[in-house]
């Protein structure tokens, strides 16, 4: 490819997760012959997950990859164009928007929509990832469900790691908490709903050694960070509730955002600060991070751009 090949398009998606492709649905209906770059994990989060249980339409569940793979052909059907590349560098100064593509290509585009999503945090040792989707995960609301009756642990101090952790203890019989220092870093009020539930068990001064199990969670083995004791508990769930990273970075600066860096938008629209450019899912929602949201923030999106660029006269 021809470095600082330019191409001009009406509507730029970036991003491929349910927000990307729902959006790319909804601007090729509305004829906007949107280009959609898939960036390095094309479907996004889901693809890394086994069932996804709670979309609407499936009444018996679908691997989180096939769903995704159903939003892309869905997409390429409507006429929306997909393509494999990173979004690198933005020129957000004036119209056209330029997007460079892996460095070398720029797009030149009368509007965007940002769906770049969001990354969980993870601790990085080899036993959490072999036994991601199959006992660990990064979302109780997602998967919390699959340990009803069960015991689970979740390794987080923060107010997401207390919600999850009540959300959880609603649905096992016991919750295990892992906290690496000797106090959390949640509220107050939180911190006290945590405590004052008979069925979490903090472990206070405590990392996670290891996952423990062949093909599923069986147990975590617990280190005391100050005596240096090890305790196995045996578990089915594993939950890490430490934070996610919005891929915004390349925006910074130029789009709003908050301090942990999720792009704000317009509340009850999609609109950032500059003016033809809007955000949705998991890139603008620390919120409620669910597939069906960010579908749904997705659809807004390209209602947004399909009104904009009407109001334009560009389409
Ligand atoms: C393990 C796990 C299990 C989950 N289970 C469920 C579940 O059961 N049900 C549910 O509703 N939700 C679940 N979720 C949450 C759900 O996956 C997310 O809420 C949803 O995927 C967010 O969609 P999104 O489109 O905003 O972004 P994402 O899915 O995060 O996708 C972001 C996309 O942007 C692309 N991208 C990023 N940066 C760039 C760039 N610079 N240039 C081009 N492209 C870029 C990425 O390649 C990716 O395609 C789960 C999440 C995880 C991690």
């Amino acid at each position: 490819m021809d470095k600082n090949q330019t191409e001009k398009v009406n509507l730029l998606i970036i991003g491929s997760g349910p927000a990307g492709y729902t959006a790319a649905i909804y601007a090729a209906r509305a004829n906007l012959k949107p280009v959609l770059y898939q960036g390095i994990q094309p479907g996004g989060q889901l693809t890394i997950t086994t069932d996804v249980e709670n979309y609407p339409g499936f009444p018996d569940g679908i691997q989180g990859p096939e769903l995704m793979v159903h939003f892309e052909k869905q997409a390429q059907r409507m006429g929306a164009d997909i393509r494999y590349g990173l979004a690198t560098k933005v020129d957000l100064s004036a119209r056209p928007y330029k997007v460079w593509i892996d460095e070398e290509k720029i797009i030149e585009a009368e509007s965007i929509i940002i769906s770049t999503g969001a990354s969980a945090k993870w601790l990085n040792i080899e036993s959490e990832q072999r036994l991601n989707g199959y006992g660990v995960s990064a979302c109780a609301v997602c998967d919390g469900f699959f340990f009803r009756g069960k015991d689970v642990a979740i390794v987080g101090a923060g107010d997401t790691a207390a919600e999850e952790a009540l959300y959880l203890s609603k649905l096992c019989t016991n919750v295990h908490m892992l906290i690496r220092r000797d106090e959390m870093r949640a509220s107050k009020v939180m911190q006290d709903r945590v405590k004052n539930t008979p069925n979490i068990k903090i472990y206070w001064n405590s990392e996670t050694d290891e996952i423990l199990g062949e093909k599923t969670v069986e147990a975590v083995r617990i280190k005391n960070n100050q005596s240096g004791e090890k305790v196995e508990v045996p578990i089915k769930g594993f939950f890490v509730a430490i934070g996610h990273t919005p891929n915004s970075d390349i925006f910074k600066g130029v789009i709003d955002m908050d301090e942990a860096g999720y792009i704000k938008t317009i509340p009850g629209s999609s609109k950032t600060n500059v003016e033809g450019v809007f955000a949705a899912g998991d890139v603008q929602d620390k919120i409620y991070r669910q597939a069906v949201t960010a579908a749904g923030s997705g659809c807004m999106a390209a209602l947004d751009a399909e009104r904009y660029l009407s109001e334009k006269g560009i389409h």
